[in-house]
């Protein structure tokens, strides 16, 4: 994309401009937090969600972000602007900021803030027709009770680990197990399973995010009449299942139809996750907050 405006601690700055310090603690240590946000057809999904997990993940750090949360949105909604896109990503960071050595988060001066806007797809769109294979992989979701996975921080090296297994097993998503064994959810994405017309995705307890599209996925399907419980379950209860999709800001609803060799279902993507997707679809420009573009600058595709 040319023209890329990236907001960097005040400033409006270009992609080749927006430089964080080496002595960054989100550099040094991952101390710090953020949030992936979608702009569909110039409408900010489910903003006031995202900014709310954002505030309650600096909450738990102790991490005081250096804006109220009105004044954040607002900053959020004039980076799309100025990037004039109509549908994007947006990643929102903010870190501990600039501080010696040490761990110590007291001797950081300011925390950074940076608001970057790109056109994203993370699955290629005929995997939405075709569904997708996962596994399984040996690495453990955190414990919440270690490091919460409600807080999203900039210590992703727990989904790093995951994404690698499953690089290694070429496939494009896997699932974490909890140290129980009880499956908890993907790298970057919340999992359901569909089983005789009844949904189910794991608590947020048992070690996952509590992601705004599970949340969404969950009313919808509500909506639609399906029973959703959010309730623990293994391994084999995907092998078995049904259907079984993954949902997230990047990923929206996608269907899985093979997990660790086993085909789910007939091996297509299933009723019951075509039709959430598609509402969800339809959903996603009424459930945004309207994005206002400088009429005179030319639409960046
Ligand atoms: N789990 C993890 C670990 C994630 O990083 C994400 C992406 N934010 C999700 C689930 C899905 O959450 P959401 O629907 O809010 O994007």
């Amino acid at each position: 994309m040319s023209d890329q405006w990236i907001y960097l601690n005040g400033h409006f700055v270009t992609k080749e401009d927006a430089k964080v310090s080496v002595y960054d603690h989100g550099f040094l240590y991952g101390d710090g937090i953020f949030e992936g946000i979608r702009v569909y057809s110039g409408n900010v999904y489910r903003m006031e969600e995202h900014m709310d997990r954002l505030y309650q993940s600096g909450k738990s750090i102790l991490l005081q972000i250096p804006h109220t949360q009105e004044e954040l949105t607002g900053l959020v909604l004039e980076t799309v602007a100025r990037n004039n896109i109509k549908d994007a990503y947006i990643r929102l960071v903010i870190s501990r900021g600039i501080g010696d050595l040490g761990l110590d988060p007291y001797n950081c001066k300011a925390p950074s803030v940076v608001i970057i806007v790109e056109p994203l797809a993370i699955f290629p769109k005929h995997l939405y027709e075709t569904g997708i294979e996962i596994v399984t992989v040996a690495t453990r979701r955190n414990r919440p009770d270690v490091l919460s996975p409600m807080v999203k921080s900039l210590n992703y090296l727990n989904n790093v680990l995951v994404r690698i297994e499953a690089h290694l097993a070429n496939v494009n998503e896997a699932l974490m197990l909890n140290d129980q064994g009880y499956v908890a959810e993907g790298s970057a994405d919340n999992v359901f399973i569909v089983k005789k017309g009844c949904i189910y995705t794991p608590p947020g307890y048992i070690g996952a995010l509590e992601g705004i599209t599970r949340s969404a996925i969950i009313e919808i399907a509500k909506e639609l009449g399906y029973e959703v419980k959010e309730q623990a379950f293994t391994r084999h209860d995907v092998y078995v299942a049904d259907e079984v999709f993954l949902t997230g800001t990047a990923a929206e609803v996608i269907a899985v139809i093979k997990v660790d060799g086993r085909t789910i279902g007939e091996g297509v993507p299933g009723e019951t996750t075509k039709k959430l997707l598609k509402v969800f679809r339809k959903k996603v420009v009424e459930d945004g907050v309207p994005v206002y573009y400088p009429e005179a600058a030319p639409q960046v595709i």
